[in-house]
C-alpha cells in the first residue's frame, strides 16, 4: 500500500506528482527562473547573477536545464533544484516541494505554455 513516491531526501511526494518526481528536466529553468527573479536572468547571454550579484557572470548552459555562476566568489551551479535552493535560500526537500507545488502540474503534459 504506497502512499507516494520517496524522494531522495526520505519523504514521500504525493501519489499523483510521483511520476513527475526524478525527472526535473521536464521543467523549463530558463522559465521558471525569470519568473523566480522578475526577469532578471532571462535569455542565454552573460546576466548579473541572482545569487551573487556580481555582474556578467551568470549563464544558462547551452542546450541544458541548466546554470552556472563563473564568480570564483558564488560558483553556484546546477539543475534547477539548486537555483531554487539558492535564490530562495532553500534546502533540497524544501526546494523539491516548491517546485512540486508550483510548478508541477497534474496536467503538463497537456500544455506547454
Ligand atoms: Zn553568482
Amino acid at each position: 500500500m504506497k502512499k507516494g513516491a520517496l524522494l531522495p531526501n526520505g519523504e514521500y511526494a504525493p501519489l499523483q506528482k510521483a511520476k513527475y518526481t526524478f525527472d526535473f528536466s521536464t521543467l523549463k529553468i530558463r522559465e521558471i527562473a525569470a519568473k523566480e527573479t522578475g526577469n532578471m536572468v532571462r535569455g542565454n547571454g552573460f546576466k548579473t547573477c541572482p545569487i551573487c550579484g556580481h555582474h556578467d557572470c551568470f549563464r544558462f548552459v547551452p542546450n541544458s536545464e541548466a546554470f552556472v555562476c563563473f564568480s570564483s566568489e558564488c560558483g553556484a551551479k546546477g539543475s534547477i533544484v539548486h537555483f531554487i535552493m539558492y535564490v530562495k535560500k532553500f534546502n533540497y526537500s524544501q526546494a523539491v516541494r516548491y517546485l512540486l507545488d508550483f510548478y508541477f502540474n497534474d496536467d503538463s503534459t497537456s500544455t506547454t505554455a
